[in-house]
């Protein structure tokens, strides 16, 4: 199973880190360890000072794909190839991060660690649901830090799946995070997570004290 991920894929995230809004995907993966087990606690790794969260909207694969625009000129249909979504959190160590986009070196170290990916309970993807505009929200210890609107997506959803397949086959069963709205923030021991899609609570994620 493959984990990749979207990054600044909405306008008002890449100005609050001070990034260029990109005119192609930006695309990266994660091992398969960086899945945090459902039901578990986050601990912070010990790496960082700076751990922060990244919640988003996640897909599920569910056949074969590669080179998407070829194959489908007139628009690529999401419903083809993925069956499910939900809320995760990218995890990211935004202090080893900008260490490593300062050198131009990837950026594995700092997203790609053990359980840096959250994923919520799977909802089946449906055409209602790609009409959108897609809502989902990321709380921490109670109170509302992100609010996600998949029609602020620079990348749409089809257009990510474009962009992956220009590059990589996706295989049914791989996930892809598909970049975090604005509000990231820092991540303290003790904190709790939930992550909500069109409302309902898709996970609950204790950060060890
Ligand atoms: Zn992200």
């Amino acid at each position: 199973m493959s984990i990749f991920c979207i990054g600044r894929n909405y306008v008002e995230h890449a100005k609050e880190l001070g990034n260029e809004v990109p005119t192609s995907a930006v695309i990266f993966m994660k091992p398969d360890a960086a899945l945090l087990p459902a039901g578990e606690n986050f601990t912070i790794p010990s790496f960082t000072n700076d751990l922060h969260f990244e919640g988003e909207l996640v897909l599920r694969v569910s056949n074969k794909a590669k080179n998407l625009t070829e194959k489908h000129p007139e628009g690529i249909h999401v419903l083809d190839y993925c069956d499910a979504i939900t809320v995760g959190i990218d995890f990211t160590a935004r202090d080893v991060q900008n260490k490593l986009k300062e050198k131009g070196l990837p950026w594995e170290k700092a997203k790609a660690f053990d359980n840096a990916a959250v994923l919520g309970a799977w909802h089946p993807l449906t055409a209602e649901i790609l009409s959108g505009p897609i809502h989902y929200t990321l709380a921490k210890n109670g109170v509302t830090v992100q609010t996600g609107d998949s029609s602020l997506m620079i990348f749409s959803l089809d257009k990510i799946l474009a962009g992956i397949t220009e590059y990589f086959t996706l295989h049914p069963g791989d996930i892809i995070y598909t970049g975090t709205p604005a509000g990231v923030g820092p991540t303290a021991k003790g904190d709790l997570f939930e992550g909500f899609f069109e409302g309902q609570r898709v996970f609950s994620v204790k950060v060890n004290p």
